[in-house]
């Protein structure tokens, strides 16, 4: 625990220099608005979900009967909100996530169930 949290740190750290450089004023100020942390939501606000928003689906029978059991939760893409089915690796940060959206390439990987930390796009 202790030590993921300092990498959470250092990554956020790289990624700041990095986006200053490559991103205008406009989006570095979006950027900035992105929350750090998720933020779980009970079942029954599916169709409100805010960025950063989580429905973790075992704890969401009325969803997760109709979801394919490789899927472990639904996050709202931080960058942009749109609602993307995540698998158990990527709620717990075995991989990273991609936002689902064509429009958005937020990438970004969850820490400790409840961190995120923004990645580079390939
Ligand atoms: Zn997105």
């Amino acid at each position: 625990m202790r030590r993921s949290r300092g990498n959470v740190a250092r990554e956020l750290v790289s990624q700041d220099s990095m986006s200053q450089g490559s991103l205008t004023v406009g989006k570095r100020q979006t950027e900035s608005a992105w929350p750090q942390n998720l933020n779980a939501i009970d079942e029954d606000q599916l169709m409100q979900m805010a960025p950063g928003d989580v429905i973790v689906l075992h704890q969401s029978p009325s969803i997760r009967k109709h979801v394919a059991s490789i899927f472990y939760a639904i996050v709202a893409c931080p960058a942009c909100g749109a609602p993307g089915l995540i698998k158990a690796q990527q709620y717990f940060g075995v991989i990273s996530v991609v936002c689902a959206s064509d429009l958005c390439s937020c990438h970004f990987r969850i820490h400790g169930r409840n961190r995120l930390a923004y990645l580079p796009v390939n």
